[in-house]
């Protein structure tokens, strides 16, 4: 009889094991599993409120307006439109005119176009984007002469700053930083092949004169830079960023984290290309602040519609826009807000979730032995 409770005592001991192993995986993966995409919440608890809809929109408006392309009227009306889009949503809308002409060549005018958000704070945190779009099409097979639509290549990083300046416009009572919306001219019209682009120019020609003269824009012994971000054909159909080389790596850190957090796994991959683009973030980069450029595989990658004519907005996956939105919408609540403890830039080690699955597990296979062999 004893004999018989012994096996009895041990059978159940092993059920509630077992039991408890199973609860402890589920406790564990319910906490790392990461919020569902149709999820509106961040971590800390606050709303998210990017539409993409409404950067669709904004998409679409530019396309209407025609090929934004410097020395045409539809470029300089574009000007127009995004600093009509922002006028309410942001303290004062700087243009910043410049003329580019390489030498036996014909001048053009362009202009980067600021629009600053919450300037009595000192931090200033730059969202950038190019809103030209490029003069040829090289890379198709048909009128490669011809202007692409550039619905993703310009517009979408365009539409996304636009929707980010309404939505943040609200939050401006909780923000930390200034917001700086820096729409870019003059970033796709580089020369290649000696034949397609504008004659002598090279990719980017716009920031590298907007940071010559950065300090026009600022009082550098009262306001600091904190940080550039760039929006670069964020608006595509299979949305997945690389890791840019010369990007920043906590600042790339902290925004695929908070993209993962909020779900978005596919777009913001552990284990990302890396890749080295010449884009808007190098000018910034000489600031001595941490940049980054949210950028897509265009050369090797899913989306192969990069300088063709069919970037257009059949190629735009509406999804993308939420996904590019909404984290960094989360990233400036979570690190800019009065009540965020965190710092982007914080390098503390985070302990990660599911070692607490792991350290119960243990603890619980441990417990599990003495009490099954305590009386032998
Ligand atoms: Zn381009």
């Amino acid at each position: 009889m004893t004999k018989y409770l012994k096996y009895t005592n041990k059978v159940v001991t092993f059920c509630i094991f077992v039991l408890l192993v199973n609860l402890n995986v589920l406790i564990g993966y319910s906490t790392i599993n990461p919020l569902s995409e149709f999820n509106s919440v961040t971590q800390n608890g606050q709303i998210l409120q990017f539409n993409e809809t409404n950067a669709y929109n904004h998409i679409s408006s530019q396309l209407d307006i025609g090929y934004r392309v410097p020395g045409t009227s539809d470029h300089d009306f574009c000007a127009d439109w995004i600093r009509d889009q922002i006028h309410t949503h942001v303290d004062s809308i700087i243009t910043h005119n410049f003329t580019i002409q390489k030498e036996g060549q014909a001048a053009y005018e362009c202009q980067n176009i600021l629009g600053k958000m919450n300037t009595d704070e000192e931090k200033i945190v730059i969202l950038g984007a190019h809103w030209d779009s490029r003069n040829v099409s090289e890379k198709d097979y048909i009128d490669r002469h011809l202007p692409i639509p550039g619905a993703n290549d310009g517009a979408s990083g365009v539409a996304v700053l636009i929707e980010l300046a309404r939505i943040l416009s609200y939050y401006t009572d909780n923000l930390t930083c200034q917001i700086w919306f820096l729409f870019i001219d003059a970033e796709d019209q580089g020369l290649t092949n000696g034949m397609y682009g504008i004659q002598d120019w090279n990719y980017v020609e716009g920031s590298p004169v907007f940071v010559e003269e950065i300090d026009d824009f600022y009082d550098s012994s009262s306001e600091e830079l904190e940080c550039f971000i760039l929006l670069d054909m964020v608006g595509g159909t299979n949305l997945t960023f690389i890791k840019e080389s010369r990007s920043d790596e906590a600042l790339h850190e902290s925004i695929f984290n908070e993209g993962r957090n909020l779900g978005y796994n596919d777009s913001f991959p552990i284990s990302p290309k890396i890749m080295s683009i010449t884009d808007d973030h190098i000018p910034f980069k000489s600031l001595n602040i941490p940049v980054i450029d949210l950028i897509i595989d265009f050369i090797y990658g899913d989306w192969t519609h990069h300088h063709t004519h069919s970037d257009d907005l059949s190629n735009i996956d509406i999804e993308s826009l939420r996904i590019t939105g909404r984290t960094i919408e989360s990233f400036i609540k979570n690190y800019f807000s009065l009540n965020s403890s965190q710092t982007w830039n914080d390098d503390d080690f985070i302990f990660p979730l599911w070692g607490y699955s792991l350290i119960g597990v243990v603890i619980i296979v441990a417990v599990t032995v003495v009490f099954l062999y305590r009386k032998k």
